[in-house]
């Protein structure tokens, strides 16, 4: 049978699900997308509200650089096109209450000579931080876009590079953010290193962010991530995808430890030759399969590795402008006057984002901002035991984070038109990820080796199956869940002995 011939079916409409949709048609694929939400994206998606756009995703797009050597993959699926980027000068700025700030400049000269300037005595651990990211920027991974030369040339870099930093690189690999904080002997420091990223993060990720933002390699997309998702799926419509919203899956049907399609909540069964699943690790593994094809390395992330905590997301469309404020690609926090509970947690800062980048997230004169907090899933699910509580909850959370964000930026409580909340229930019922986790696993010491070998993408025991995006590829990421789906398509590809496609 050849290649044209034969059916995928692909469970998701995410980045992944949609790209592996899209390199299957490039190659000549039958492929049929079921998504259980009415909307293409999945996590990377924004909202509107009374003219305000709010956006849950898109803070930076590694990659972004036409020049750069992971481009390849947002012009093959249609991100690319007609988009616009803009890089912020500053990556993250931690207010004191000193009125001391430290400020994370993109261009790492400027980070360097800041962060000396801000803190003499904490030189070594300074340096330290600043080589790292030196020498990832070193890193220059080959794709199989470029010519045999260049790909050649690459290669042996790389292999040199990692001759040359291997040790470094296993030494970062096993420290975390948290570790690494605790060198700083200033406290506004050891504040701001605790802040910039997940402290459970291994060093390494923050090292390859940094390179990617100082080379100017990882902007922020005009318009956010609702037009990148529909560029996507717009992409795969015009090679003639499938794509069926509202429907959700409940089970892989499996035959002779063959999977052979899939039934969708209302009892529909579809068939074909595979089945890919870009939805939620946990729920694929342990509901749609019934937790029977799992070995104990399949088992080992669901029972032991960290993963992205999950969200309380408060957006407020607020009637000003903030020229005064900096354009940051992540945003700042401030410290607050005193300790307040909010959600499930006491908080003695508050990060805000501000959208004053990006003119298409508001009407003129006016600016969306966000405040993003980690919070437990199973809080809110107690509140939502009675619907009531948990919307009344939702309520005073908005309003204390008008108030909170008063200290900051007086007179805002009057400026505020709406506010949103969207809590780690939200993400869940919207997106099926587990536990509300916004990006998937954490690469921490314990699973770093995964950056150098990917983590499986087939099941023990089920042939004609395949998993691809974020619950595979630890650290997560729109660029990374588009690779997953690229290098399983090729792998697919090289199962019927045809050659991988990607225009
Ligand atoms: C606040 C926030 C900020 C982020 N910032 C960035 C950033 O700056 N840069 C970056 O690169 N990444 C960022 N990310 C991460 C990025 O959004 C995710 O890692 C990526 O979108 C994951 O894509 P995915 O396709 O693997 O999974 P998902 O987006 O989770 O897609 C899975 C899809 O499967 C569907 N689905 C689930 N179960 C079923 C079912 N049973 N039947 C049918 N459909 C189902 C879901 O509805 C969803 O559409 C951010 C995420 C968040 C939330």
């Amino acid at each position: 049978m050849s290649s044209h011939e034969k059916s995928i079916i692909i469970i998701g409409a995410g980045f992944a699900g949609l790209a592996a949709g899209i390199y299957g048609r490039l190659n000549g694929y039958r492929t049929r997308v079921f998504e259980m939400h009415s909307l293409p994206g999945g996590l990377c998606t924004a909202w509107k509200r009374k003219g305000y756009t709010f956006d849950a995703c898109i803070h930076w797009l590694v990659g972004s650089d036409p020049k750069s050597n992971y481009n390849y993959i947002w012009q093959e699926t249609g991100i690319a096109k007609g988009r616009e980027f803009v890089y912020s000068d500053e990556y993250w700025r931690t207010e004191g209450s000193d009125g001391r700030a430290v400020i994370f400049n993109t261009d790492i000269n400027k980070l360097e000579k800041h962060l000396l300037e801000f803190s003499p005595a904490d030189r070594e651990p300074v340096m330290d931080f600043i080589n790292g990211i030196r020498m990832f920027s070193k890193f220059d991974f080959p794709s199989d876009r470029e010519p045999f030369f260049t790909r050649l040339r690459k290669q042996v870099r790389t292999l040199f590079a990692f001759m040359k930093y291997g040790k470094e690189f296993k030494r970062w690999s096993d420290i975390t953010g948290e570790q690494f904080c605790s060198r700083f002997s200033d406290p506004l420091l050891r504040q701001a290193f605790s802040e910039i990223w997940v402290p459970e993060f291994s060093m390494v990720f923050l090292f390859f962010a940094f390179a990617y933002i100082n080379q100017r390699n990882a902007g922020y997309p005009v318009g956010g991530s609702m037009p990148m998702s529909q560029a996507l799926e717009e992409r795969y419509m015009e090679l003639g995808g499938e794509l069926y919203y509202n429907k959700k899956v409940a089970r892989i049907i499996t035959s002779g430890g063959k999977a052979t399609g899939i039934r969708l909540v209302d009892g529909t069964e579809v068939h074909a030759d595979r089945v890919i699943s870009a939805a939620d690790g946990h729920a694929t593994l342990f509901d749609m399969l019934d937790g029977k094809y799992l070995d104990a390395a399949t088992r080992e992330p669901y029972e032991k590795w960290p993963m992205f905590h999950a969200l309380l997301f408060v957006s407020l469309g607020v009637n000003r402008k903030f020229d005064e404020i900096p354009t940051s690609v992540s945003g700042l926090t401030f410290p607050l006057k005193e300790p307040v509970m909010i959600g499930d947690k006491i908080r003695d800062r508050l990060p805000v984002h501000i959208y004053n980048y990006d003119p298409t997230m508001a009407p003129e004169g006016k600016t969306a901002i966000t405040v993003m907090l980690d919070s437990d899933i199973e809080y809110w699910k107690k509140l939502s035991e009675d619907r009531n509580v948990y919307l009344q909850k939702k309520e005073e959370t908005a309003a204390l984070i008008v108030s909170l964000l008063e200290q900051r930026f007086p007179g805002i409580t009057d400026q505020v038109e709406v506010t949103d909340v969207a809590t780690p229930l939200t993400f869940e019922r919207y997106t099926g990820n587990w536990k509300g986790s916004f990006e998937g696993w954490l690469i921490t010491p314990q699973n770093a080796y995964t950056l150098m070998k990917p983590m499986p993408q087939t099941l023990p025991g089920l042939k004609n199956f395949y998993m691809c995006g974020q619950w595979v590829e630890p650290g997560g990421g729109l660029p990374t869940s588009i690779m997953s789906a690229r290098r399983l398509m090729k792998q697919i590809c090289r199962e019927d002995g045809t050659r991988f496609n990607t225009h």
